[in-house]
């Protein structure tokens, strides 16, 4: 092996440095970056080493807000993301039971609720495919499940059941609950009915996460939803060498306990972080979604919606969340909050305000992930109070979520989803995440949604605010300086000489051709810190 490079990436290199430049080559020794410029140039530096050619090489892409664990977890068991219809979604389900008999509970997820209409799914169409088996299958966005008769049964879930503060089931005339359950009905569904993953588990569910994000050019992500059993799965990969990812995991805060857990949450911190792994975030989530009428609002949802939902859920009151906010951050956590109606976004401000007050600046690079709503007036206040936005793209589009769930509910505040044209206007860092297994984790889908603000393959179709779009240039340095901003990560994000050698290698150029072929851009070769990960 040389001694001055390892590998050397020819092609068109977008660095994504301070100006933006181009570069031809990259050198690559010991898993850093040692050389940027002109083939030419780069090759008399280094000498010869083994070279991968590529239309494009950009920094590896971070996810700054993804359930990666968790949508691995869903790949090995039923898996319904990119089914779009209900006999599809049962025939697959059946499939899977009679594939394996033995599992005592049949669990996964990826239903996509536009799919049902109306009231989301049944128990009854479950239960003609599965009905000895309990089913338990979360839908796209995490925020809902879709259970059997066996499995409500099991759990002593009846007509007399009353909704918890934090969710609701939907229900039969007669009050018995269909099977759809919203919100903390689902959560707790979960977490104390399903039984638990092991470490062991975890673990097999990081490996097929980190393995599909690879080959999608992703080096980096922040997981938004880790508790005690995943920080261990991601250390114990960690100690034995098989995290090839940098992960940010965010600590679950509990809203159904106050400030008594920040002790154990700085525990986790502790044996948590290491390696690759920093376990410095704390998450906490505000609301639930505007598509089901629980995201929390400064007013009422419209006609019907707003009779049965009021102004949503608040899942943590402004004082609770400013005591929690200001002690957490005088511990030198990141606090990552989860807030998409206005009320949430005004309320998971107002908490850092106060955390500044309390605390003075530090350099916790706290962020608000989805924003899907906020009230205009709130946008500027990112930042002076120094908060990132952790936006989704691929949301930011007239697709059947928004027009046939959102708008029905939120009326003409539907004029304000997803601003990220203005928070880019503001001066505000700018990351970005897909959420997955919200949705995809093709980050090139991501930015053309971005771009475009249109459905992809519909370049004539409509438009969700022309005047919100925002540039390629703009969507991928989110996706790798400002992710990796978010993620602490700063030896990560850009090609430069000296940092990390994180690289996706594309068959084209994204730049050029049409914005409506962004999508259609594929990496061919990902290397993290030096190694490749997925591809020649
Ligand atoms: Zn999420």
């Amino acid at each position: 092996m040389n001694e001055r490079a390892d590998l050397i990436v020819v092609g068109d290199v977008y660095t994504v440095d301070a100006a933006r430049s181009w570069a031809r080559a990259v050198a690559i020794h010991n898993g850093r970056i040692v050389a940027v410029g002109t083939e030419a140039d780069v090759r008399e530096r280094v000498g010869t080493a083994e070279v991968i050619f590529g239309a494009c090489i950009v920094p590896g892409f971070q996810d700054a807000h993804i359930h990666a664990a968790f949508a691995g977890r869903i790949r090995r068991h039923v898996d319904l993301e990119g089914l779009h219809d209900v006999d599809d979604y049962l025939a697959r389900i059946r499939e899977h039971a009679d594939a394996h008999p033995d599992e005592a509970w049949i669990v996964g997820g990826g239903w996509y609720a536009p799919v049902f209409g109306g009231d989301g799914p049944d128990r009854h169409q479950l239960d003609a495919i599965v009905p000895d088996r309990p089913v338990f299958l979360m839908n796209t966005d995490t925020h809902a499940a879709w259970v059997n008769t066996r499995a409500l049964e099991l759990a002593g879930i009846t007509a007399g059941t009353p909704d918890p503060w934090d969710g609701y089931y939907v229900r039969e005339a007669n009050g018995m609950p269909t099977g759809c359950l919203q919100e903390g009905t689902a959560y707790s569904f979960w977490s104390d009915r399903v039984p638990a993953d092991t470490v062991e588990d975890w673990m097999e569910s990081v490996r097929v996460a980190q393995r599909h994000l690879h080959a999608l050019g992703i080096t980096a992500w922040q997981d938004a939803w880790v508790r005690p059993d995943l920080l261990k799965a991601y250390r114990e990969l960690e100690d034995l060498h098989e995290l090839s990812m940098h992960v940010v995991t965010s600590l679950w805060w509990d809203r159904h306990r106050g400030p008594e857990q920040i002790e154990e949450l700085v525990e986790q911190r502790e044996w948590g972080t290491g390696g690759r792994v920093n376990a410095g975030t704390v998450k906490i989530m505000l609301d639930g979604c505007p598509e089901s009428a629980t995201g929390s609002m400064l007013e009422p949802y419209e006609g019907h919606f707003g009779q049965e939902h009021d102004r949503g859920l608040q899942f943590v009151e402004e004082g609770a969340l400013t005591e929690a906010v200001v002690r957490l951050d005088a511990l030198g956590f990141q606090i990552h909050q989860h807030a998409l109606g206005d009320r949430s976004f005004r309320a998971a401000l107002d908490a850092v305000e106060a955390a500044r007050a309390a605390n003075g600046w530090n350099d916790a690079r706290h962020h608000i992930a989805h924003l899907q709503l906020p009230d205009p007036v709130d946008i500027p206040r990112m930042r002076p109070l120094g908060v990132v936005a952790n936006m989704q793209p691929y949301w930011a589009c007239p697709d059947p979520a928004t027009e046939t769930l959102t708008r029905p509910r939120v009326g003409s505040r539907a004029d304000r989803l997803y601003a990220i044209g203005d928070v880019v206007r503001s001066g505000a860092v700018l990351a970005m995440g897909s959420d997955w297994p919200v949705t995809t984790p093709n980050v090139f889908e991501q930015m053309q949604v971005a771009v475009t603000r249109q459905v992809i393959g519909h370049p004539d179709g409509p438009i969700l605010d022309a005047s919100q779009r925002i540039t390629l240039a703009q969507a991928l340095a989110a996706f790798t300086r400002g992710s990796a901003f978010v993620n602490h990560d700063d030896d990560g994000g850009s090609i430069v000489e000296g940092m990390r050698a994180d690289l996706a290698v594309l068959d084209r150029n994204p730049f050029a051709g049409s914005v409506h072929e962004i999508a259609e851009t594929n990496v061919t070769s990902t290397i993290a810190s030096g190694h490749v990960v997925f591809g020649a």
